[in-house]
């Protein structure tokens, strides 16, 4: 007998197929997987190996939840097509992307024919938004970020009461060596499925974050998110401290505030204390850079609060003076009264301003890390939607389309091309996948009245209903999360 001359023919003669669900083309093996693991060779079929994942809303939308359900456990037929969202979650990808999305779903709600189209994108134009609550220093801005070595972005613009990284992206996903774009896809991917990852900012700190979960920073777990900068704490508590301290200083590394000399302080005709801060004054009480950011007080690198008061004036400040230094978490807070030559002496805390100090902790948020990914949707993708890609950017700008990912809402970046962002904690758990080109696959629906569907150019004949897939597509079931918004609700 003679060889098969031909690879496509040997292929065949020895059951393998090729993979054309991204630019990879695995050939696999009867029984064995692609290099991602989420496509196999099943008995000679090419097979998405992850159940899909419909979501299903309780008719009454504060009811109970349907529960999670393994595969094996599927009872989908007993579920009311018009509670079935199917997620973009293991529907597949096509590749490339002028054939249909996998699956164009239609179903009736209110009297009006919906339909959804849901794919799996493959990104490589993606990365994340991490934002962590704290005031500690992570890193200067602009800073390295790495994992397991490798750089996988930088600390960028700090926002208020939290530290920002900007992580992955398109030019350290395909940009540097092909080790930096595994690691930062590993890393974006770890993240993006609420796993904790490791990262050691360049000159400053080594951080454990997890999408909904305590930032720990230098092996310390932060735990309270604070009020607000030191002259909002002034602002917030003024009132409260009034007759029971002279001076309230409120330590912060970007706004420190000084009660008596604050428009708080003298709204409340407080006396002037005479005790000046270190650093730049702004307007009266609000000092800027009276230390270097760190680890300490208020996001300071200050152990010692007295460290940051530059003098005290003997014509206005008096012997007895009550001095409250504080962070803006309360969680360092030192009392002080100046003796005969005006030197504070640390004293015990009185009754009332330790309830003070602690008014400030409860009124601070827990800290938490929330991880957002962001992505451009807006390429050949589109071509899975509708043949004239254009239509359904502009049907998006016009509100006539929903976006969701894995069924939760997503924001959508003004301007062109559809740069969508989406909170991952308010997505099913492991929604996401990856492909070793690298590029992160993430679930995304485009949900919209059917009639619009047609206007805009859909691909009607692979329209379905939404029975079929529930009956035959063999799906995971999960319940839907009620602070999200239903995406079938007819607008
Ligand atoms: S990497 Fe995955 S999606 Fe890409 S061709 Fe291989 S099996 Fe298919």
């Amino acid at each position: 007998m003679s060889e098969p001359e031909t690879r496509e023919a040997r292929d065949a003669a020895e059951g393998i197929i090729t993979c054309d669900a991204c630019p990879v083309l695995c050939r696999i093996r009867p029984g064995r997987t692609g290099a991602c693991d989420r496509y196999g060779n099943v008995e000679g079929v090419l097979t998405r190996m992850d159940p899909m994942v419909i979501a299903a809303h309780t008719e009454a939308k504060q009811g109970p939840m349907v529960p999670f359900l393994g595969a094996g456990e599927w009872k989908g037929a007993l579920l009311p097509a018009s509670e079935a969202f199917v997620t973009g979650i293991g529907a597949g990808t096509t590749y490339p992307d002028y054939k249909p999305a996998p699956f164009i779903v239609s179903s009736r709600h209110r009297d009006v024919d919906m339909v959804t189209v849901v794919t799996e994108g493959i990104f490589s134009y993606c990365g994340l938004k991490l934002k962590i609550d704290t005031d500690r220093f992570v890193g200067p801005e602009q800073a390295p970020v790495r994992a397991r070595g490798e750089q996988v972005r930088h600390v960028t613009t700090a926002e208020y009461g939290s530290q920002m990284l900007a992580l992955g992206g398109v030019r350290h996903l395909t940009g540097g060596s092909k080790k930096e774009g595994v690691v930062t896809c590993e890393t974006m991917l770890a993240l993006c499925n609420k796993g904790p990852v490791e990262l050691a900012v360049e000159g400053g700190a080594t951080l454990t974050v997890q999408a909904g979960r305590p930032p720990v920073i230098n092996g310390t777990t932060e735990e309270r998110m604070r009020v607000g900068c030191g002259s909002a704490t002034i602002g917030i508590f003024a009132k409260q401290w009034q007759g029971h301290a002279d001076e309230v200083i409120v330590v912060d590394d970007h706004i420190t505030g000084v009660l008596t000399e604050h428009q708080a302080g003298r709204f409340l005709d407080m006396k002037p204390a005479g005790i000046r801060v270190r650093g730049r004054k702004s307007t009266p009480g609000r000092y800027f850079q009276v230390a270097n950011p760190g680890l300490g007080w208020g996001g300071t690198d200050i152990r010692d609060p007295l460290a940051i008061i530059e003098k005290i004036d003997p014509k206005t400040a008096w012997p007895g003076l009550r001095l409250l230094m504080v962070s803006t978490t309360g969680e360092d807070a030192a009392y002080f009264v100046l003796d005969e030559k005006l030197r504070p002496v640390p004293a015990e805390m009185p009754e009332a301003i330790r309830r003070a100090v602690e008014r400030i902790g409860e009124n601070c948020e827990p800290a938490l890390a929330t991880v957002m990914f962001m992505a451009g949707a807006g390429g050949s993708l589109r071509a899975g939607v509708t043949e004239n890609p254009i239509r359904l950017t502009r049907s998006i700008k016009h509100a006539l389309v929903r976006v969701t990912s894995g069924g939760a809402p997503v924001y959508i970046w003004p301007g062109g091309g559809i740069t969508y962002m989406v909170d991952v904690s308010a997505m099913p758990d492991n929604a996401f996948g990856h492909v070793p080109t690298p590029a992160i696959v993430a679930p995304i629906e485009f949900t919209m009245r059917l009639a619009d569907y047609r206007e805009l150019g859909g691909h009607m004949g692979s329209v379905r209903p939404v029975e079929s897939v529930i009956e035959r597509s063999h799906p995971q079931l999960t319940g839907w999360r009620p602070e999200n918004p239903w995406p079938l609700e007819p607008g």
